[in-house]
């Protein structure tokens, strides 16, 4: 392996980074300009990092493209991405004495993971005499920012918005690129495959046809944004068959782009006394925001239910049912296209989550830890705090959840969102002559119609896996055990 060295000294500061890949509104590079010495970039890949919440198979393909592409921008600022494989808290170090560095820059985490790797590092540095100084990097403010009336963490999100959105304010840190000053390399640095993210099959190549990852490309989706998506957000956000929403999310989930850079981009597009706090768009960035707060509150969230009575719920184990859920088989088109969607893409519209989710745990009885992980393993924006939010929001067990009692129709939601079956017909292709009043719903459909379209019901498209009032009336069975449990 080609080892680093360069012309580094206690002149230079070291940048760890972490989900903030990216060289604008940067805190850390943005003090060590103020500091006015040049910047040694380090990337540590650490594939224990995370636990059982180690990166997934669609992160790990994002994060490999996304090393890619800012060595690429570091490069031509005539920088070298420093890349290397182990604990954060023993390479640290040593690269700061190899570097003879005295100072550390670093990005703030707010996940369990993250933060008992920073605790490590901090502990590490502190001996060797080493500084260090961490930055918020990737929320609009602290998680513990914002309190309720009692000094205690908000789990409503309406009041909690209400009393933090202010936030959206803040500005970005604004520097031109060309005062990022890297320190400059004598060798060349190890690339991005010696950290061997890429899953070992093939099936993050077809990711390759969908996104484009790079800081550059976050910034032509952010633009598309503000001229197409947010105008027409509320009426166009629930409808999966267009563009309606931003696909920012994996770029926010690695730092490509940060949530305050999202919101002055929006709110300077807005026209003058539109009401900034109730800007609908906005409000979903507070729902990461809200995401974030419970996480750092409640660490144990991503294993444990909010509300302790649901931890006695009794689940189901069916591999088989799980397994049509993952793939898209359940009989229930609406259902089936997110699966497709997800699997084909990494990433599914938010309506459709909410829809698939309730199925599973409604539907199917299946924990929603089951659906946790999968999303976990095939989502490109897959993070931990909002991951674990939607999914105890669809259980019914998390912080401002719908009631467990509140059971999506699968097939209504179809027909409610995805009126004339567009999104249906793209990702099942079975269903593309079958007649708008029976795409969601197509053991419904008399057998000459079936005949003709082509669909073959049990062959090239299944049945429903459960009938809709079956799966309702167990999940409500299954709901009615807790009753006597305290909350
Ligand atoms: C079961 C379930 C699991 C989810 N898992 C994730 C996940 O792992 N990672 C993730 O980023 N989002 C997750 N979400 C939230 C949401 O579905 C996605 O953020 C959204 O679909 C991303 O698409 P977008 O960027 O076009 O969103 P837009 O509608 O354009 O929203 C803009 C941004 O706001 C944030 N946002 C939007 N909705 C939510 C929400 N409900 N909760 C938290 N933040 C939100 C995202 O950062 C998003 O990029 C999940 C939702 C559900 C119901």
């Amino acid at each position: 392996m080609i080892s680093e060295s360069s012309a580094s000294s206690n002149n230079s500061i070291l940048v760890w980074l972490r989900k903030d890949l990216r060289l604008r509104d940067h805190p850390s590079f943005h003090a060590a300009i103020l500091e006015g010495k040049p910047i040694l970039p380090v990337y540590i890949w650490d594939p224990e990092e995370g636990g059982q919440w180690s990166p997934g198979a669609a992160s790990r393909w994002w994060l490999h493209h996304a090393l890619h592409s800012l060595s690429k921008d570091i490069q031509k600022l005539g920088g070298a991405l420093i890349l290397k494989k182990g604990k954060a808290a023993e390479v640290l170090p040593s690269l700061a004495k190899e570097h003879n560095i005295n100072k550390i820059f670093y990005s703030r985490a707010y996940d369990p993971p993250g933060i008992a790797t920073q605790e490590a590092v901090e502990n590490a540095l502190d001996p060797a005499g080493i500084d260090s100084e961490s930055f918020n990097a990737s929320l609009l403010q602290e998680p513990w920012e914002t309190k309720n009336g009692t000094g205690k963490p908000f789990q409503v999100f309406t009041p909690y918005w209400r009393k933090s959105r202010e936030v959206i304010y803040r500005e970005p840190a604004k520097y031109p690129l060309s005062k990022l000053s890297f320190v400059s390399p004598k060798e060349c640095p190890s690339p991005v495959q010696d950290l061997g993210l890429l899953p070992h099959h093939s099936w993050h190549q077809k990711l390759e046809d969908h996104w484009n990852v790079s800081e550059d490309a976050a910034h032509v989706q952010l633009d598309r944004t503000v001229n197409e998506v947010t105008k027409s957000y509320a009426t166009r956000r629930n409808n999966p068959s267009v563009d309606g929403t931003s696909r920012l999310s994996p770029y926010l989930a690695w730092g490509l782009i940060s949530p305050r850079q999202i919101c002055q981009a929006v709110l300077q597009s807005e026209s003058e006394g539109s009401h900034r706090g109730e800007n609908k768009y906005l409000v979903e960035i507070g729902w990461r925001e809200f995401s974030y707060h419970l996480l750092y509150h409640f660490p144990s969230l991503p294993d444990q239910p909010l509300r302790a009575k649901y931890a006695s719920f009794p689940w189901i184990e069916d591999k088989a049912n799980l397994g049509r859920w993952q793939f898209g088989n359940t009989g229930y088109p609406m259902v089936d296209a997110g699966m497709r969607q997800l699997y084909e893409t990494g990433w599914m519209h938010n309506r459709v989550r909410m829809v698939v989710a309730s199925f599973l745990v409604k539907h199917l009885l299946l924990s929603w830890n089951d659906g946790a992980r999968w999303f976990w393993d095939t989502l490109v924006d897959a993070d931990l705090a909002s991951n674990t939010q939607g999914w105890q929001w669809a259980a019914g067990c998390g912080a401002d959840a719908a009631p467990y009692f509140r059971i999506f129709n699968p097939i209504t939601q179809g027909e409610k969102f995805d009126t004339r079956g567009e999104y249906a017909r793209r990702w099942i292709p079975p269903l593309e002559k079958l007649p708008n009043k029976w795409v969601f719903r197509p053991w419904e459909a008399p057998a000459d119609i079936l005949e003709s379209s082509g669909l073959d019901l049990g062959g090239n498209y299944p049945e429903p896996c459960i009938e809709h009032t079956e799966g309702r009336t167990r999940a409500l069975a299954a709901l009615a055990t807790l009753k006597n449990i305290q909350p």
